[in-house]
């Protein structure tokens, strides 16, 4: 590779965490030393660029971390990152140490905060999908998601053997505020009877017409996965209407929270995590800025954060047609 367009670089994670990221990290500065660029660790997101938060890292630094969940940076929303004030302090902070290039390992809003930086002061910046809800477009999946849908899954299978141990029905709540990814497949994983989620135009009469069916097919306990962000309104509304109609019915509700979030990363997060971390250090080797990095069909892809923030991977259709033949 030609000699590296940048010498010292900066690492954070920014908004909510996801297993994996301590992954990403440990790739970053280990590509980085690899190619001789300084590198250095922001604690707590934006927050450290403002609070002038820098540590040198190297090799040794981030031994031991690549199963290890959350982040040793660790991660917070900056609201002061959002005003001009705050985005100047972090911009004379950079200039000290002399930063040229900026990784920033988050969701949507890290990219936001990560753009707008980069226009108003010129220090490249590139973004590494780390968010379990696998709502970023331009990479199959995100940091993360694989953890916690495997976590969700492990979780509903729990579920799953005392609800038939007393013929219960239970709705059980995923993560997922705008996208239903978790839900869509942990519900297939695990044979739920329904799984609602906010890209589908959801309606209790349908929720019920379910029920009804699977009541004729001689079910006898009934799991339906509900996403965070699901429209027709709260779990716990949606069960209580489900009660009100079916009063036969022993109904419990079970929110998942913030488990999801936690745990050593799955093989699957790991390597991903390793591959996007290597392909951001080397994306600002050879110039990108403004840019995600991301792997779609098993390649490394670099896709504008403008296009990243802005388009949506969608949900596939077939799953949820898949999802709802097997269930009854
Ligand atoms: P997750 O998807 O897991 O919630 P996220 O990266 O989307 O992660 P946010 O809290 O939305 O999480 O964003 C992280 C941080 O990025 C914010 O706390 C803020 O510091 C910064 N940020 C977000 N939007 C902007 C913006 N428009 N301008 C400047 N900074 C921003």
């Amino acid at each position: 590779m030609n000699e590296s367009a940048v010498k010292k670089i900066v690492v954070l994670t920014s908004g909510g965490d996801a297993p994996g990221m301590n992954a990403a990290l440990r790739a970053v500065v280990r590509t980085a030393s690899h190619y001789n660029i300084d590198c250095y660790g922001i604690r707590e997101g934006f927050n450290g660029l403002i609070n002038n938060d820098f540590t040198k890292m190297g090799p040794r630094s981030v031994k031991h971390i690549i199963s290890e969940g959350g982040t040793i940076l660790r991660s917070a929303r900056s609201l002061q990152f959002k005003t001009p004030e705050g985005r100047k302090k972090a911009y004379e902070n950079c200039l000290q140490h002399g930063i040229e290039g900026i990784v920033c390992i988050g969701g949507d809003g890290t990219f936001r905060g990560a753009k707008v930086f980069y226009e108003e002061y010129g220090i490249k910046v590139i973004g590494v999908p780390g968010t379990i809800d696998n709502d970023i477009f331009g990479t199959d999946n995100t940091i993360g998601y694989d953890t916690a849908l495997n976590t969700a899954m492990d979780a509903i299978d729990k579920i799953r053997d005392t609800a038939t141990s007393h013929n219960r029905v239970f709705f059980v709540e995923v993560m997922g505020r705008d996208a239903g990814f978790i839900a869509l497949n942990s519900g297939l994983a695990t044979g739920a009877i329904d799984i609602l989620i906010p890209e589908r135009k959801d309606s209790i009469e349908e929720l019920f017409a379910t029920f009804e069916r699977a009541e004729k097919a001689g079910k006898s306990s009934s799991i339906v996965v509900v996403a965070e962000g699901e429209r027709m309104g709260s779990i716990y509304d949606i069960a209580k209407a489900t009660q009100n109609s079916f009063p036969q019915y022993d109904i419990r509700v079970a929110v998942l929270g913030h488990i999801q979030r936690g745990g050593s990363p799955s093989c699957a997060d790991r390597v991903l995590a390793s591959r996007l971390g290597y392909g951001a250090v080397v994306g600002l080797m050879e110039g990108k800025t403004n840019v995600m990095v991301g792997m779609q069909s098993n390649r490394m892809v670099y896709t504008a954060i403008e296009e990243a923030i802005k388009k949506h991977n969608e949900i596939d259709q077939d799953l949820l047609k898949i999802s709802e033949i097997l269930a009854i």
